[in-house]
């Protein structure tokens, strides 16, 4: 059978940011897949750094990492927990990831003397990259980045258009989601912001085909055809998308709305949709049998997107226990003591040691998973927060008090976790372990227990590693070394032997947790705080 055209949606956005067109582009893709079409999202982000890495998780959120080691803004992982397709380097770009290549290039001389210009040389290296993903999906769903008006997004809107002529008007959609804002006084919500921006669309060649609005209240049939007529666009067309109390409903308020038949119509698609298991998965999550309460802490709690993926995850582990997760974040630099971390801990049914980096808080840190440790109640640590256990256990469990982290800037000659020279010389020196690598899981584990297989593959982003060289202090002692990696032999997990549930993991499971499909981790995790909430 001859493969249909693949199609392309555009999803731009207007007025002002943060609108949730990221989670609007993953409910579309939930929307299309759940009518059997395969999906890839994308996302284009018109800033200059080369990729969110050396982004402050404190101004930009987390940085999501794909199996092919891409560090990747947080939208990612939406589309990755919406539709279950596991993305790669090629669904994100940013100016800078395309600037670099162009200008490489040009280096090189492959330019072969012609002028490079923003257009066409810019413009076609992302119209390229926008269809280098068309042989692996029936439709693919570009998310740009910022605000349409703005100056660094004009090279990419300028090749969403030309597209249209690449690929031909039946295969493209372009979506434009806005803000209606509410005048209380007026008791209004007013359309002349999204007009604007429409018009600002307009001009730059592009008319949208849906125009999603974004308000806190229900928009009314007048206000509709107000901006149907203003904005170019059949009624049907504009899709709302009102405020849900959780981002996962808002696929299916979208399709009620009609998004997944005018999609699918303007790109001539056709298809029954079928969203049994999500609907299933969102029955769970509103009716829980109880709540458990988790404190998360890390570094950077004053912004919660710093942790999505992990507040996410746990928000899956509630669903698969059917508990509802009240998650507290805790700031590691408010735990000075043994009475804090005590008081500040006590509500806990299960803590959650995030991943990080840099020395700053890391005492807090250690203080939390002290009282873990001894209060047994579960605990789970992610990267650097597998790191500090190891710490932790050596300086307080096996006394060696002068126990070190090369990354907190302390004495080598103790290091604990330290840059090792056993794994590929590609990634010696300052550079990130990123992606996917395979574990090697002990059997008889708590881990093992978890997985129920002995071979994993996850996902990685640090520098550094548990120092080989403890390898059997830590054996012949009570937290033992339960998983390594095949290649580099290095140590990825541990567990304590006489705690209920202390895990700590060198990668990030957050990444590939799905609301309907929890990883096996927070799954657990979770049903230990249940239980411990339930013996209290
Ligand atoms: N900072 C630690 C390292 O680089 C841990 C990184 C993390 O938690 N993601 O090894």
């Amino acid at each position: 059978m001859k493969k249909q055209n693949t199609k392309f949606v555009f999803i731009t956005g207007g007025v002002v940011s943060s609108l949730g067109k990221g989670i609007a582009a993953a409910s579309l893709g939930l929307i299309l897949k759940s009518r059997g079409f395969k999906v890839i999202n994308q996302k284009f982000d018109p800033y200059l750094n080369i990729d969110p890495g050396n982004m402050d998780p404190l101004q930009h959120g987390e940085v999501f990492v794909t199996d092919d080691g891409a560090e990747a803004d947080l939208d990612l992982g939406h589309y990755e927990r919406f539709t279950d397709v596991n993305l790669s380097k090629m669904s994100t770009n940013t100016s800078g990831k395309i600037y670099m290549a162009i200008l490489t290039r040009e280096r090189e001389g492959g330019y072969n003397g012609g002028t490079v210009q923003v257009i066409p040389t810019v413009t076609d290296e992302i119209c390229s990259r926008i269809m280098a993903n068309a042989d692996n999906a029936d439709v693919i769903i570009t998310e740009i980045g910022g605000t349409v008006g703005d100056i660094e997004s004009l090279p990419f809107i300028e090749a969403c258009r030309q597209i249209r002529g690449h690929v031909g008007e039946e295969n493209c959609c372009y979506i434009h989601l806005t803000l209606l804002p509410y005048l209380k006084k007026a008791d209004e919500l007013k359309s002349k912001p999204t007009q604007h921006s429409v018009k600002e669309l307009q001009g730059l060649g592009i008319q949208p085909d849906i125009v999603m609005l974004r308000s806190d209240i229900p928009i009314t049939s007048s206000l509709r055809e107000k901006i149907s007529l203003f904005c170019n666009v059949p009624s049907e067309c504009i899709i709302q998308n009102r405020n849900a109390d959780s981002i996962y409903e808002v696929p299916l308020m979208l399709e009620e709305e009609g998004l997944g038949r005018v999609v699918c119509e303007t790109l001539g698609l056709e298809g029954e949709p079928d969203f049994t298991q999500w609907e299933k998965m969102l029955a769970t999550f509103h009716n829980p049998a109880g709540e458990i309460n988790i404190a998360l802490v890390g570094k950077y709690v004053a912004l919660k997107d710093a942790y999505l993926s992990v507040n996410e995850a746990l928000v899956h582990g509630g669903i698969a226990n059917n508990v509802a997760i009240n998650i507290s974040c805790i700031d590691c630099k408010d735990i000075t003591n043994e009475d804090d971390a005590r008081r500040l801990l006590d509500f806990a049914n299960g803590i959650v040691i995030p991943g990080g980096f840099g020395p700053e808080g890391t005492d807090g840190i250690i203080r939390a998973i002290e009282y873990a440790r001894i209060s047994k109640k579960p605990c789970l640590g992610i990267c650097l927060g597998m790191q500090m256990i190891v710490i932790e256990h050596v300086r307080n469990v096996l006394g060696m008090k002068n126990a070190a982290a090369m990354e907190l800037g302390e004495d080598t000659k103790d290091a604990i976790t330290t840059l090792i020279k056993t794994r590929d010389p590609n990634l010696i020196g300052d550079k990130l372990r990123l992606g996917g690598f395979n574990c090697t899981l002990e059997e008889n584990t708590k881990i093992f227990e978890s997985y129920k297989e002995k071979q994993i593959f996850e996902r990685h982003r640090h520098r550094y590693e548990i120092n080989p060289a403890y390898l059997d202090k830590l054996q012949s002692s009570n937290l033992i070394v339960t998983a390594k990696n095949p290649d580099h032999n290095v140590i990825e997990a541990v567990e304590y032997t006489d705690h209920p549930w202390m895990i700590g993991v060198q990668f990030h499971p957050e990444f590939k947790s799905r609301p309907d499909k929890c990883h096996p981790l927070f799954r657990d995790f979770v049903a230990e705080a249940k239980k411990f909430s339930n013996d209290k």
